[in-house]
């Protein structure tokens, strides 16, 4: 239990360095089932946005999200790295969780929780207002602690289609001297039987990084599709959970980065230009 209330403290004083003590307007709890996109630039209640991002494992969502904070000006927090860093700082629990990583099961709610309230806790005194959390919540549990200590603004669910995902996980490789993230999988499908085609360019790494690519230890086929087993059994609840509330929005990616990055901008309302077509949830 402590570690929620840890949770809870750590979010009252990131939140509580933003204006939102003050005018407290009744807060819009709309029940609503069509997702508002409105006013998505402006950030609600003097702090910044409270995104979370959803997608199955390899969906590319840490580069979305990552791309996304830069630009709305709030840090992306993803699981994922919280718990490769306390694996690499060989610190109490990094045995546990090396265990827990190499079979492909879903780190327990206390260890995430406790990890993500620490690195809350080191945001605050930054300054830091606001967050796209990646990788959390990955159980209605977890959206429902999340939810009792903070207002959630919007969760994009990126979501691609399977024969894509699978081959995009087993081309991830990483840059063992700097740890950059490439993908050598080139991705071309051809329309058929109505389907668009789709394609995916490699994210080929440069010389440097050439001759000193890994595969990481669980991206194998069957660590793939046992994470994709047990994201559909957990996540898709959390999916409902964030749609029942109107807070969620379905993004199809139509392709890689470059085909996609324009239309999510375009979906959020932070694109250049007014083309709202693929706004409506
Ligand atoms: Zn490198």
């Amino acid at each position: 239990m402590a570690v929620f209330k840890r949770l809870l403290l750590a979010r009252a004083s990131v939140v509580g360095r933003g204006l939102c003590s003050s005018s407290s307007s009744s807060s819009s709890s709309t029940g609503s089932s069509g997702l508002e996109l409105r006013s998505l630039q402006q950030s609600p209640k003097g702090r910044n946005h409270q995104w979370v991002f959803l997608g199955c494992p390899g969906v590319g969502k840490g580069t979305y999200a990552s791309r996304l904070s830069g630009l709305i000006g709030v840090p992306h927090i993803a699981t994922g790295d919280l718990v490769r860093d306390e694996l690499a700082s060989s610190g109490p629990l990094s045995s546990q969780l090396a265990e827990i990583v190499s079979q492909g099961q879903l780190v327990p709610d206390e260890i995430i929780i406790d990890l993500l309230s620490k690195r809350l806790e080191a945001g605050g005194p930054k300054g830091e207002t606001g967050f796209i959390l990646d990788g959390f919540p990955r159980t209605v549990r977890q959206a429902e602690i999340l939810e009792g200590v903070t207002d959630i603004d919007l969760v994009v669910n990126l979501k691609l289609r399977a024969e894509a995902l699978l081959a995009k996980c087993l081309g991830r490789r990483i840059c063992s001297q700097c740890g950059g993230n490439y993908n050598i999988a080139s991705i071309d499908i051809k329309s058929e039987n109505g389907q668009p085609g789709m394609y995916m360019a490699p994210l080929l790494p440069p010389p440097q990084c050439a001759s000193k690519l890994i595969t990481r230890s669980d991206d194998t086929e069957e660590v793939v599709m046992e994470r994709l087993r047990i994201y559909n059994k957990l996540t898709k609840p959390v999916e409902d959970f964030y749609r029942q509330r109107g807070k969620l929005l379905e993004f199809d990616l139509p392709g890689g980065i470059p085909e996609s990055w324009p239309k999510l901008l375009q979906a959020l309302k932070l694109g250049d230009n007014d083309d709202k077509r693929s706004a409506a949830a």
